[in-house]
């Protein structure tokens, strides 16, 4: 790991795998929710990555394992894991969903690598919710800040 990819990594909190197994398995029985080894493959696999990851990204980390898990079931545990609040959706520039399980509680923006084409969750915005909040009419209640900055993640600025 080069040490571009080691600051973006301890920035979105990416974790090592053990640990990542270790979460993933304590957060699905902390909703006190069924658990399968899909979702907690699936689940400890985004807690590994650190960044929002489409379909098909988890579908290629997840295709060459022992026990594969398939396209289907792969769309129904991503659902299952956005509907129970374990894992948030972000559209991308292109529309396509990605997953992330970083800053789920909290509002926050999302940043875009415009080199890689890869998305971060970003930092909790309560200043940012807040000013929104001073930037709307009377009367008028916000529900939720989207915000994308686009730019070069620290591994694609380090490499130019
Ligand atoms: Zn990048
Ligand atoms: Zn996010």
């Amino acid at each position: 790991m080069n040490h571009a990819n080691e600051a973006a990594a301890r920035h979105s909190a990416a974790l090592p795998g053990p640990l990542a197994e270790e979460r993933a398995h304590r957060l699905i029985r902390s909703i006190g929710a069924r658990m399968t080894a899909p979702r907690a493959r699936v689940l400890a696999e985004l807690l590994r990555a650190g960044e929002a990851l489409t379909h098909l990204d988890l579908q290629r980390r997840v295709e060459h394992d022992a026990e594969p898990i398939d396209r289907v079931t792969l769309y129904r545990v991503l659902d299952w894991l956005a509907d129970s609040g374990l894992a948030h959706r972000v559209a991308g520039p292109d529309r396509v969903f990605r997953f992330s399980v970083h800053s789920t509680a909290v509002p926050h923006g999302h940043f875009r690598c415009v080199h890689c084409d890869r998305m971060y969750c970003m930092k909790e915005a309560g200043a940012l919710a807040r000013s929104m909040r001073e930037m709307l009419p009377d009367g008028f209640t916000g529900e939720q800040v989207e915000v994308t900055v686009s730019g070069l993640c620290a591994e694609c600025a380090a490499a130019h």
